[in-house]
């Protein structure tokens, strides 16, 4: 009210601002999800699993094979704004890591339990820190890798808790951020279990086959592949044919050096594309990357990252425009070619 007296200023606790950070880091356990697999992904995994428990509300346990994290460095891991990824302004224009910020595990910790179990190729046993970056690392075992487990998030914000939708609907949009990171990954072998049952296993492979696998073979049997490099822009990937498209856009999948976004030039480019083969209620499906100099494109937009910002998105409108276009376009004349006389 107006007439209360103002508080004095006062610097907020740190645990407070991790707090407040939580809100936009980790809005839903699928956020949890997706910073945990960053991580892995960025410590150079080959081998993922993801352990869910209640749609991922009451656990989220993710464990690795990357190169893991000395046991001096484990508090710095959970600490706030440190992290192994940049050092500077230049550092940040060039970055090729998912992760930089260096604040989704200090604000995970911040609002649920986190036990992080980690070891490195050299340590001769695995080490352990539980709670914070204020916690004590005891010696623990383990293969190399990292190992976090999360539970009870948001235990101590019950407003955000209150925010939460049903076990199934956590449970989906956890899973749907493991499919979009597979895909981007075939590299990578990635298990998935909810409540003890295993719901998704991908070996290593390679994109045609990982793309089937979790697109489904609608989609693997019709599909056009696409490789061009237009100046600094690469992109490759495939793009289905009419028959593959859907009432729903679920079958979207773009990717800027190798980061699943949600892009409104991209989505543009992809669909006047398609303009001229699909109906306008339809939606095309694909799995398309776009890979270029880290410094054309500005991921630093939301600390979800999955919007980005081009030096030059006309250049890449065009790109991604005639590269899906000429890829629709070789088909239909494949096929004529093909058509009995
Ligand atoms: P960021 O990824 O932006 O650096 P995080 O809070 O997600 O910030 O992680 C902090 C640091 O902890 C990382 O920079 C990295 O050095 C280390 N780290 C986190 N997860 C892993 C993991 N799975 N394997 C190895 N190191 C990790
Ligand atoms: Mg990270």
């Amino acid at each position: 009210p107006e007439h209360a007296t103002p508080r004095p200023i006062q610097a907020l606790p740190d645990q407070l601002i991790s707090q407040i950070a939580a809100g936009e880091v980790v809005e839903r356990p699928s956020a949890v999800v997706k910073e945990l697999l960053e991580n892995s992904l960025d410590a150079g995994s080959t081998q993922i699993t993801v352990r869910l428990e209640e749609g991922g509300v009451k656990r989220i346990a993710i464990t690795d094979n990357g190169r893991g994290i000395p046991p001096d460095q484990m508090p710095l891991a959970l600490a706030r704004h440190a992290t192994s990824k940049i050092a500077s302004l230049d550092d940040l224009e060039h970055v090729g890591t998912l992760g930089f910020r260096g604040e989704a595990l200090a604000s995970i910790a911040s609002v649920a339990y986190v036990t992080l179990t980690t070891r490195t190729a050299d340590a001769p046993h695995a080490w352990e820190l539980v709670g914070s970056h204020l916690g004590t690392v005891t010696p623990s075992s383990g293969p190399t890798g990292t190992t976090i487990d999360v539970r009870d998030l948001y235990y101590n914000t019950p407003a955000r808790r209150k925010f939460l939708k049903s076990e199934q609907t956590e449970y989906g949009h956890c899973a749907e951020v493991v499919r979009r990171i597979a895909l981007a990954r075939p590299d990578v072998a990635f298990t998935l279990t909810h409540n003890g049952r295993t719901v998704e296993h991908w070996n290593v492979s390679e994109i045609a086959r990982r793309s089937a696998q979790i697109l489904g073979d609608g989609f693997a049997g019709a599909r056009l592949p696409l490789d061009e490099t237009v100046g600094p822009l690469r992109i490759r990937g495939f793009v289905g044919l009419p028959t593959a498209s859907k009432a729903r856009a679920d079958g979207q999948f773009f990717y800027v050096n190798g980061r699943f976004v949600r892009d409104k030039v991209l989505m543009h480019a992809v669909r006047a594309a398609y303009e001229d083969v699909l109906h306008g209620d339809r939606f095309p499906s694909y799995v398309l990357s776009l890979d270029m100099d880290p410094a054309l494109v500005d991921v630093n937009v939301h600390p979800s990252k999955i919007e980005v910002r081009f030096r030059d998105s006309r250049a890449v409108h065009q790109c991604v425009f005639h590269a899906v276009q000429r890829a629709l376009a070789a088909t239909s004349a494949t096929s004529h070619g093909n058509t009995p006389s």
